[in-house]
């Protein structure tokens, strides 16, 4: 038998990448576009908002692939950017022509202001051939300004708008724990940011801020748009809301979220259950089908509401490791004073009292044996 040579085996395993040739939804033109091979590369990890993390990937896909950064499809004909699960049909679910949209785009295209400029800039040497960071982040920010263009026609977007945001954030997080990236691109990003500062002053430019844009659209979307149907879209928006409110530390209102998430899934699913116990009238009217779909409904609210409540959980926890910290501190910075004392300044500085009495307990060999 003869052994196959090295690069002949290469030659049959998949790529992490395919080229396909795709018809842009604005313009109509084609151009190519890669899309992701899930089959040779997979997140072991999820972060607390979602982020996919610490990627395997199969051993003859090289070590730097970075998936994320192709996420965005880029038409170089009109520049339209999109995530490439939208780009074929970015208008789905909308009630708007896509003419419409593709008007508006070209219109302010054409206008030759600000927008105009920030499109020319953002897609500036783009080549999906050799995508790095500097590029990923850039069409990123491409296809939020294409979107903040247009949000007042279709309310729909802000669940695109939000999402994008969150992927950019996501990207801006995994270049900062990346050194050797982080060293050539930073430079190049402070750069275009002097470059668009006065074009476009909210761009967002760390993670902190496109996650605070992500919160506003995914909030925006909660309240205002029709993509939102059914209760399951509700709770789950309230849940990706509460996830990125944690990554923000605004503890708070990420327990408000959660707790709101829960009630509605919890009140959903009982009126559920009381429709499946029902053997009258009303219950003998559903279907083999409509009964299946109604458990599969009332398993997955339970499992968002038990997601819900291990996310409040480790908020609590957190928040008891902070106070500790703070507490040691206060302790140190008043050795020696006398354990009342001590007691008071800690109620003082609003010390959880389970972190009180964990680091100065009472002294219980006092009255153990009282007789
Ligand atoms: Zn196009």
């Amino acid at each position: 038998m003869i052994p196959r040579s090295k690069s002949d085996k290469n030659e049959n395993k998949p790529p992490p990448i395919i080229r396909c040739r795709v018809r842009c939804p604005m313009c109509q033109e084609a151009s190519y576009q890669y899309r992701m091979n899930n089959r040779v590369f997979w997140n072991r990890d999820i972060d607390i908002d979602l982020q996919p993390q610490n990627y395997a990937k199969l051993d003859h896909v090289d070590p730097d692939f970075h998936p994320p950064l192709y996420y965005m499809w880029y038409c170089p004909e009109c520049h339209f950017t999109a995530g490439y699960r939208h780009f074929i049909h970015p208008l789905k679910d909308v009630y708007v022509k896509t003419e419409a949209v593709s008007t508006r785009i070209r219109e302010a295209y054409a206008a030759k202001e600000n927008f105009h400029k920030l499109v020319n800039i953002l897609s500036r040497g783009l080549d999906i051939e050799h995508m790095d960071f500097f590029q990923g982040i850039k069409l990123h920010l491409l296809a939020v300004l294409e979107l903040e263009l247009i949000e007042d026609m279709v309310k729909q977007y802000f669940l695109n708008l939000g999402r994008y945001c969150l992927h950019l954030a996501w990207l801006y997080r995994d270049l900062s724990n990346k050194p050797e990236a982080l060293a050539t691109t930073q430079p190049r990003l402070e750069e275009l940011y002097e470059e668009v500062k006065d074009l476009w002053p909210d761009m967002p430019r760390t993670e902190y801020e496109a996650l605070y844009k992500a919160v506003k659209y995914y909030d925006q979307t909660f309240e205002r748009s029709p993509q939102v149907k059914t209760v399951i879209d509700e709770v789950s928006i309230l849940q990706v809301i509460a996830r990125i409110c944690i990554k923000l530390n605004k503890r708070d209102e990420a327990r408000k979220m959660l707790t709101s998430s829960i009630e509605r899934a919890l009140e959903a699913r009982d009126k559920i259950e009381v429709k499946l116990r029902d053997t009258g009238e009303e219950g003998k009217k559903l279907t083999a089908d409509q009964t299946a779909d109604m458990v599969t409904l009332s398993r997955r609210l339970r499992t968002i509401a038990d997601e819900n409540k291990q996310l409040i959980q480790l908020l609590a926890e957190e928040r008891l490791k902070e106070h500790t910290i703070h507490a040691k501190k206060l302790l140190k910075a008043n050795k020696g004073r006398d354990l009342t004392v001590l007691k008071r300044i800690l109620i003082k500085n609003h010390i959880d009292r389970r972190v009180i009495a964990k680091l100065l307990p009472e002294d219980k060999k006092k009255g153990v044996f009282p007789w």
